[in-house]
């Protein structure tokens, strides 16, 4: 068993920070009262070569595997450019993982290589108002006429949709009364006609750089060469991304809390209150020292679950658990890291309030701490299946 980084993985980590380090905590910062999507920072990491980390050579990508593409989204992260960093590319990392896995070769060489070179922007359309986390329910209607679909619903949350020109979108190809299974839903990457897609903005808590919407879908003509896989087959595709997705935010969520904890530990030493460093108290230090050590468990196992995958081998215990801790470990660290800073923690210009907003997306998305509690009943310790 090797715990260590492999000098390759040093290097990568070293040539992340370095495009990391010419997009300092006031440029997420004033992203974050602004808005607007953080395009220098996706055409830096596009030009470095690295939105294609975890794609097929064949098609101009880095052909490494999940481990490392998670140092690199938590190497984003603990740069101090949070989720906000890590969700403008997020979606390059792994999102287009169906077309790899479940695409044609024409498919793959239509698509991969302008997302891997940053000429086009993808987003990932699945959650619906009506139906939350129960996706086998989903309502968006794909109708074939012929060689195209046509496709009318609505999605909610989707990331990114203000900037994209490409949508990963799970639709329903068979109505939920004749679906057996996981069977009847479709799974489709084309583009994000505007003519028939409405994309309205959610004024949300954090993270304002990476805008997510509501989205109305009327009457979208989708070829049917834009389908992945099969007919009917769209959520076995998805479920092929979704641990390697975990793996990715809960290495993310690892990042914004040490980012957090750094900036925490180094007020702690600074701040002089009763003629000495706040941080020589241990009321201070200990909640300090209690995140360090979560964190540090959350990251073993992000990389368990990360080794376990790039194998080949089932993770979907560890992928969520991973999710799970990393998550409530970022979440606890951003606290802490406030309550140091006493009122200046609620200062934006101190950042850690930032964090703790941009905390609770790992928290919530793509699953909840609730259903992965499920999930491990379920599937770990054989209870029966709650949800
Ligand atoms: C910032 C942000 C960005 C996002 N980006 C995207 C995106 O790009 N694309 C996309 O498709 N989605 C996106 N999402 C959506 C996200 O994945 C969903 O919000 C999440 O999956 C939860 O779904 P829901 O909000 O509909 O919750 P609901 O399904 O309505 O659940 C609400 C609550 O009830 C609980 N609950 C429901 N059923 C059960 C049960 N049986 N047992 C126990 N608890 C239960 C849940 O755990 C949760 O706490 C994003 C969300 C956020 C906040």
């Amino acid at each position: 068993m090797d715990f260590a980084w492999s000098p390759q993985q040093e290097q990568l980590r070293a040539a992340i920070e370095r495009v990391c380090a010419a997009f300092d905590a006031d440029y997420w910062l004033r992203k974050d009262r602004d808005g607007g999507f953080p395009d220098d920072f996706h055409r830096a990491l596009a030009d470095a070569g690295w939105l294609g980390i975890a794609m097929p050579e064949a098609y101009g990508g880095a052909g490494l595997g999940i481990g490392d593409a998670a140092l690199m989204m938590h190497t984003i992260a603990a740069s101090g450019a949070g989720l906000s960093g890590a969700s403008a590319v997020h979606m390059n990392i792994f999102g287009l993982h169906p077309v790899v896995v479940f695409g044609s070769d024409a498919q793959k060489a239509r698509w991969l290589p302008p997302l891997i070179n940053g000429r086009d922007r993808a987003c990932f359309a699945v959650t619906e108002p009506n139906t939350g986390l129960n996706t086998l329910k989903l309502k968006t209607r794909a109708v074939r006429h012929g060689d195209h679909y046509r496709v009318s619903g609505q999605k909610v949350w989707i990331s990114s949709a203000q900037v994209a020109n490409k949508v990963l979108l799970l639709a329903r190809t068979t109505a939920v009364e004749e679906a057996k299974g996981t069977e009847g839903l479709s799974l489709f990457y084309t583009d994000l006609d505007r003519s028939a897609i409405e994309v309205r903005e959610i004024d949300k808590m954090g993270r304002k750089a990476v805008d997510s919407n509501q989205v109305f879908i009327d009457d979208l003509r989708i070829p049917v060469d834009d389908r992945i896989g099969e007919e009917g087959k769209g959520f076995d595709c998805i479920l092929h991304g979704l641990n390697p997705e975990r793996i990715l935010i809960a290495s993310e969520a690892v990042g914004l809390g040490r980012a957090a904890l750094q900036r925490g530990a180094l007020y702690a030493k600074e701040r002089i209150v009763f003629e000495r460093p706040i941080g020589q108290n241990q009321a201070i230090q200990h909640p300090l020292a209690k995140s360090w050590i979560e964190l540090e468990a959350a990251h073993l196992m992000v990389q368990k679950a990360a080794w376990l995958y790039d194998q080949g081998r089932p993770c979907g215990a560890e992928a969520n658990s991973a999710k799970y801790l990393a998550a409530e470990a970022c979440y606890r660290a951003c606290e802490n890291a406030i309550l140091t800073h006493g009122g200046m923690g609620y200062a934006k210009e101190y950042h850690v309030e930032r964090y703790l907003r941009e905390a609770w997306i790992p928290r919530l998305a793509p699953v909840s701490p609730q259903l992965i509690l499920c999930f491990i009943a379920e599937k770990v310790l054989g209870l029966p299946k709650s949800y």
